[in-house]
């Protein structure tokens, strides 16, 4: 059983030869004798043959007959039209590059990608075992005060844009005293 895997390997390695070559068969007689016994070598072979024939017989589309001075039409465009710009080169650049070049720079986008989601992933994690202990919270009475300083800063900042006249606070807060 052994042998005939091996065969059948060697013979399948050997197809493009048998198909191509008809004296093939004379010159090396053991393969004849594997495709009369394998039925599936056999089978490959015909079918190998067949698709040939059929691309024989295929024929390529005739091209327009106005193809060749069309093409030498805008071709002559292209050389003569102005150069483009730098933004069009970019452009054209990124549209039908391979790639090839940013590839670097793709890669690196991909990393931080990965950073800023791994990152996120552990921070979740974290959060939901537990483990991470919460952050400080200010006392209520901290927050009022804070609250009142933000009032008197929005006030102060409030009569400066009322008094449009007087350009500093100073001379703003003693017209408003007087
Ligand atoms: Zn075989």
């Amino acid at each position: 059983m052994v042998t005939v895997m091996t065969n059948c390997k060697d013979c399948r390695s050997h197809l493009p030869d048998l198909l191509l070559d008809d004296a093939y068969t004379t010159t090396h007689p053991e393969y004849k004798e594997h495709l009369d016994s394998c039925a599936a070598c056999r089978t490959e072979l015909v079918e190998l043959r067949s698709t040939f024939a059929l691309l024989d017989e295929w024929k390529a589309p005739e091209l327009s007959p106005y193809f060749d001075s069309r093409l030498q039409a805008r071709l002559r465009e292209a050389v003569a039209a102005p150069p483009e710009g730098l933004w069009e080169r970019a452009k054209s650049f990124l549209l039908f590059s391979t790639g090839r070049q940013l590839r670097p720079a793709v890669a690196g986008a991909l990393a931080f990608v990965l950073l800023i989601g791994g990152g996120a992933f552990a921070g979740i994690h974290g959060i939901t075992n537990g483990s991470a202990t919460p952050p400080p919270q200010a006392s209520a009475t901290v927050n009022d005060l804070k609250i009142l300083d933000n009032n008197v800063q929005a006030e102060q900042q409030l009569n400066q844009l009322l008094d449009d006249s007087t350009p500093s606070t100073d001379e703003g807060a003693a017209v408003l005293t007087t």
